[in-house]
């Protein structure tokens, strides 16, 4: 191969520098390699569950962010949990583009209250949200409880709550769920259901 002296010195240096980076451990293939890193590798892994429908597939959510104060994270790629029994790794279109539901301007993020009269939904703390579901609740059952019904010509105490409801999540776990109807059960609700049976 004809070359000027340029050249020669050109390829000499770079041959030079190779080499020498490989007898220092400096591997060329694993230095390429390092570029094409996997894009989701300095990710942070979240389980959860699709909110869609009751048959409550698990996701893997793919978090990008140092944790460091004043950072948000942004969540970067979901998709279906291969470890979960329901769905083991698949979904459906639905749950496929949850996170167009995730990173949608228009979705509820706090929770609102509409006041008796008004036509405009206010945002509230979910401290004052809790505070009023409370209220509210103690309110109807001190009014509507009924302690007790006539059978057989005696009173029999009942302690039922007929007028008010309680929807559990289907995504609950067995103890969360548990834990529900413990509560609901022992303020005399009758009415429990939950989303998977919709
Ligand atoms: S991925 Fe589809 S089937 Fe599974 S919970 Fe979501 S909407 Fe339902």
């Amino acid at each position: 191969m004809d070359m000027n002296r340029r050249q020669f010195f050109r390829v000499s240096g770079a041959g030079l520098v190779g080499s020498s980076l490989v007898a220092l451990g400096f591997s060329p293939t694993a230095a390429l390699a390092e570029t094409r890193n996997f894009k989701l590798a300095r990710t942070t892994e979240t389980r959860s569950t699709c909110p869609y429908c009751s048959v409550s597939c698990g996701l893997v959510m793919y978090t990008l962010g140092d944790k460091a104060k004043n950072v948000r994270s942004t969540i970067v790629h979901i998709e279906g949990d291969p470890d979960h029994p329901v769905n083991r790794g698949t979904l459906c279109p639905k749950g496929a583009g949850v996170m167009d539901m995730i990173q949608s301007p228009n979705r509820v993020k706090h929770p609102q209250v509409r006041e008796a009269g008004s036509s405009e939904w206010k945002t509230i703390s979910w401290d004052e949200a809790l505070t009023r579901v409370a209220r509210h609740m103690k309110a109807d059952r001190d009014a509507n409880l009924v302690k007790t019904v006539e059978k057989d010509g005696k009173a029999i105490t009942v302690n039922r709550w007929n007028t008010a409801a309680f929807l559990v999540s289907s995504a609950s776990s067995n103890e969360s769920g548990y834990l529900s109807v413990k509560v609901a059960r022992g303020l005399g609700m009758v009415a429990l259901d939950t989303q998977a049976r919709i």
